[in-house]
């Protein structure tokens, strides 16, 4: 059993508690650079020896890697299923976007395959915005239900980067059939966009699961991938953040994952992580929070770097009518 520094959260009515630092898989699909197979199983161990239980994968991250690979670390655990929550994705594929129901309904028997599971506590609509909502609330959901029903899944929810999404779709579907939203990019130094909708939320009963909290790369020492959807400005200011932040002997990731750790009503920040050193640092960086608090100086030097591109997002999706 490991032991667990990390504090829990409450998912929305699920009962999940998840560490409030949550294991963003993608890194495992080598989205952000080569990742290999012993690298990939040591770092799920040490994220779980450090008291992360909560896994985040899909489909579409490396054209099935990500999923094939955290599958292989979690069973090299070798501890009881119940220990660990895992969430994928389904409507997203490397071959583009089928939220159909019979697409979704053979995707989860993919991914419970090369997960090697029988059951994943969450199965989430990947990136709604690029299909019609309309179909999301009228064959996607009704069609997790009943895997739902069927016990291949626990929970369901959504996913996506424009945040008036969420609102559309909770709106319109039962009290109670959606459980978590996972929001991205929108609650972290540069963007806190996701604060407002989260009285929303709340009062919906759903789970908040906020990701990349690092803006996917921008707030790293390394900088982004070359894929990064965000305008050559906010890459700029971020850069910039970067280098002040290691001129005066701070690591810009950890301040960045600090921040966004620090609203409670979000259950768990999704870091991706491809090492054992990331995973030690985004630890530390959690604990740092929970017992001595932010580096609240630090913070706000950057917060006033960053001020000129504050909530600056990029598009995504297609023209919802
Ligand atoms: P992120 O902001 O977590 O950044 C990841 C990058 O930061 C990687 O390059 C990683 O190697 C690096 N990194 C992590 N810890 C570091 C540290 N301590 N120091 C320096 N660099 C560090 O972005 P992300 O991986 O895109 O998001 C996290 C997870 O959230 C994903 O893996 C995925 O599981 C989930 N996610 C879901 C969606 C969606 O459903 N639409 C979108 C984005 C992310």
């Amino acid at each position: 059993m490991a032991a667990n520094p990390l504090e829990l959260r409450p998912l929305g009515n699920t009962g999940l508690n998840l560490s409030c630092v949550g294991f963003g898989a993608s890194p495992l699909g080598n989205v952000f650079g080569v990742v290999s197979e012993s690298d990939a199983i040591a770092t799920v161990r040490q994220a779980f020896t450090l008291g992360i239980n909560f896994f985040d994968t899909s489909p579409y991250y490396g054209g099935t890697l990500s999923e094939k690979m955290l599958g292989k670390a979690l069973k090299a655990l070798e501890v009881p299923r119940n220990e660990y929550i895992v969430s994928t994705k389904c409507g997203r594929y490397a071959d583009g976007f089928d939220f159909s129901a019979e697409r979704v309904t053979k995707s989860i028997d993919e991914s419970l395959e090369r997960l090697q599971l029988d059951y994943v506590d969450i199965l989430q609509c990947h990136d709604i915005e690029f299909t019609s909502l309309d179909q999301i609330v009228t064959e996607t959901i009704p069609a997790l239900v009943k895997l739902k029903e069927a016990g291949k899944i626990k929970f369901i929810g959504i996913t996506g980067l424009p945040l008036e999404n969420f609102s559309y779709v909770l709106d319109r579907v039962p009290p109670g059939t959606v459980d978590v939203v996972l929001s991205y990019c929108h609650y972290g130094i540069n963007d806190s966009t996701l604060e407002d909708l989260l009285p929303y939320l709340k009062s919906k009963g759903v789970g908040i699961i906020s990701a990349s909290p690092l803006s996917m790369g921008l707030l790293t020492e390394t900088g982004p991938p070359e894929w990064h959807p965000s305008s050559p400005e906010l890459k700029a200011a971020c850069k910039a953040a970067a280098a002040y932040c290691k001129e005066k002997g701070k690591n810009v990731s950890k301040l960045a994952l600090q921040y966004s750790l620090s609203n409670k009503d979000i259950s768990t920040i999704l870091v991706g992580m491809n090492s054992v050193k990331q995973v030690n640092e985004n630890v530390e960086a959690a604990i740092q929070v929970s017992t001595v608090g932010k580096d609240e100086k630090t913070l706000s030097e950057i917060e006033a770097i960053l001020k000129p591109v504050k909530n600056q997002t990029w598009p995504s999706g297609i023209q919802q009518s």
